[in-house]
């Protein structure tokens, strides 16, 4: 059939009628079990109650007034983030690369006022920031720059998880003002930082005067076993970007700051029409109180390590499994050659995955997802990776 919609998703043939915690459900009534999350974006799974009761009392007072008067919804929100992340100040918008667009024009004005008029921020190889111009000009992926050029300037590249790399950056290049690093590369293939990484990019931003940006778009919100990946390190960041979980399914962003840059943007730097509405902002406040509330933060941890360990354990030793990769619920098998069939695959068995940066088998899996869920999906994908290894 013939669609009025622009190409710019390869689709699988499928579409869900309704979701119920970690399950969804397709137009024929078949069961999936999701451990996708929409790319990181359901952690509290489907038609969770506190979100919509939240959706439901606040669309029955106010969706949406404006970023010109004040929203006590958005203020609350602000200090609840504020006070997770250990940042003072907080810009609301309705996605990632909106986040990122955000926390770059900090970057660059920090560095007008430091009086560097040519402003550079340092981003990563096989990195992922987004689809607008800047953010896909901040992306390290040629892929997702390809056609789009004259990407916007300002950048430098380096290697991740190599702070030589960085190092010499900053003997040459005295027009630095800031790093942009994601804690996990989830779209590059759920690439850790090694323990030194992000300590030694915090004391290299402080060495420098930089600021050090994260972006924990996708591996925020309680995914990895902490609120936000840089609290398993002591290494804060001056600048923290979300999306995806915050929301729940609800668009909304957030580019968080502190210290020295918490006061850049004054009234006309910046601005949103949708960004942080009362809508909004109710659904990502329902999503920290439920994730407080049924302690989640500790429950990805925990059955982040479940998942791992029965991965490792069904697929141990088996030819063409190059590693395993986890971090809490952001899980990464990485096998030696494309396998986007799995994915295919898996739905016919129902259950949703997917494939990224062409080789590894990403896992995202919902906060909420239940142990015998997870040993499903375990079971399920080993058995399906060791047939997709041998041909069968
Ligand atoms: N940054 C990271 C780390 C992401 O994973 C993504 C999306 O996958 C983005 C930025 C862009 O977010 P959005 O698609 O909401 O613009």
């Amino acid at each position: 059939m013939a669609s009025a919609l622009m190409n710019t998703y390869k689709r699988l043939p499928v579409s869900f009628a309704r979701g119920q915690g970690a399950l969804v459900y397709d137009d024929d009534g078949a069961e999936y079990l999701d451990v996708l999350s929409g790319i990181a974006v359901c952690g509290l799974g489907h038609a969770h109650p506190a979100v919509a009761s939240a959706l439901c009392e606040q669309s029955k007072t106010l969706l949406h007034t404006s970023n010109l008067y004040r929203i006590p919804q958005q203020e609350q929100l602000g200090e609840r983030l504020a006070a997770l992340a250990g940042l003072r100040s907080v810009f609301f918008c309705n996605s990632g690369a909106e986040a990122n667009e955000a926390a770059l024009k900090l970057a660059r004005l920090y560095g007008h006022q430091k009086q560097i008029t040519n402003p550079q921020v340092i981003v990563l190889e096989n990195s992922f920031h987004g689809r607008t111009l800047a953010t896909l000009s901040a992306t390290g992926n040629r892929r997702v720059q390809a056609g789009f050029e004259p990407l916007v300037q300002g950048f430098l590249r380096a290697p991740y998880n190599d702070l030589d790399a960085i190092r010499q950056i900053a003997a040459t290049s005295h027009d630095v003002v800031a790093i942009l690093a994601e804690p996990v590369q989830g779209e590059g293939g759920i690439i850790i930082a090694s323990e030194d990484y992000l300590p030694g990019l915090r004391s290299l931003c402080d060495a420098h005067g930089w600021l050090l940006m994260l972006d924990e778009i996708q591996c925020g919100m309680g995914r990895t076993g902490e609120w936000f990946a840089f609290q398993h390190t002591n290494s804060r960041p001056d600048v923290l970007t979300l999306a995806k979980a915050l929301g729940n399914g609800v668009p909304i962003g957030a580019c968080l700051a502190g210290g020295k840059a918490a006061d850049l943007f004054q009234p006309g730097a910046h601005g949103t029409t949708f960004g942080g509405n009362p809508l909004a902002c109710a659904a990502a406040t329902a999503v920290i109180d439920t994730i407080e509330r049924d302690h989640l933060v500790a429950r990805a941890g925990i059955l982040g390590a479940r998942m791992l360990d029965g991965f490792r354990q069904s697929l141990a030793g088996v030819d063409g499994v190059v590693s395993l990769r986890g971090m809490g619920l952001m899980l990464g098998i990485e096998l030696n050659r494309p396998c986007n069939d799995l994915v295919q695959q898996a739905l016919d068995q129902g259950v949703l995955i997917n494939v990224t940066a062409e080789r590894v088998v990403r896992l995202l899996p919902p906060l909420i997802l239940s142990d015998n869920q997870a040993d499903h999906a375990v079971n399920t994908i080993s058995q399906l990776i060791r047939s997709f290894l041998k041909g069968t």
